[in-house]
């Protein structure tokens, strides 16, 4: 399945993309993870992009249409993909359409997970995550065990650089103005699926898993 995961900065798409990457056996591929990196790794394009990231704005098209034009080819997105955080507006969806039109393997589902803009600043301020594991915390509604370690791997825990308050609000700001017309796009296009993305994770899964259906 080739699946676009719609939705504001911290409604969950990570943590439930990697629930699905485990069920479907298909890669997240994250413009996000792709990019922090690139900023950790040091390289020319981590450099160019942690400008932009650090103010909460979005990178250059031509950089991340870039990346996702060679991650999409290699082979393990042959059975499909779960695009998480791409695309960030129209342009690249419509260059997203493009590149997978010429490779035959058009989308079949975007799918939005649907967050209240006011629940989103605490999700996201108390949001951490493992540096061994990549598990995800949240220090209000769901802390690790010891404070700063993971429950899982015992990793050390760390709050994302763009995670502070005037950052974020930066980024819901592009949400608003660049993100959210592609949910009318994709509506067009007769692919689109809503899930709420309040409440339990599980439960929340368990919404996704039936707006997929039968495309699982
Ligand atoms: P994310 O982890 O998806 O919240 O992305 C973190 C930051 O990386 C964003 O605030 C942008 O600066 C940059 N970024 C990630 N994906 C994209 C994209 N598709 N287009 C432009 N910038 C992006």
């Amino acid at each position: 399945m080739r699946l676009v995961f719609l939705g504001a900065p911290g409604a969950g798409k990570g943590t439930q993309a990697k629930r699905l990457v485990d069920q479907l056996k298909i890669p997240q591929v994250s413009t996000g993870d792709m990019l922090r990196k690139a900023v950790s790794d040091g390289t020319s394009l981590g450099k160019e992009a942690k400008s932009y990231m650090d103010k909460g704005e979005l990178v250059p098209d031509s950089v991340v249409i870039g990346l996702i034009k060679e991650r999409l080819q290699e082979a393990d997105t042959e059975n499909g993909f779960i695009l998480d955080g791409f695309p960030r507006n129209v342009s690249q969806a419509k260059e997203l359409d493009s590149l997978l039109g010429d490779l035959g393997k058009p989308l079949d589902v975007a799918l939005v997970l649907d967050v209240p803009i006011d629940d989103l600043m605490k999700r996201l301020t108390g949001r951490r995550t493992c540096k061994s594991c990549g598990q995800m915390y949240n220090v209000y509604f769901s802390p690790p065990k010891v404070e700063g370690k993971c429950d899982v791997c015992g990793g050390d825990l760390y709050q994302r650089a763009d995670d502070n308050e005037e950052t974020i609000k930066k980024r819901l700001d592009v949400y608003q103005s660049s993100t959210e017309p592609l949910i009318d796009y994709y509506k067009n296009k007769g692919i689109l699926k809503i899930v709420q993305g309040t409440g339990d994770i599980n439960a929340i899964y368990r919404k996704i898993l039936v707006q997929l259906n039968p495309a699982v």
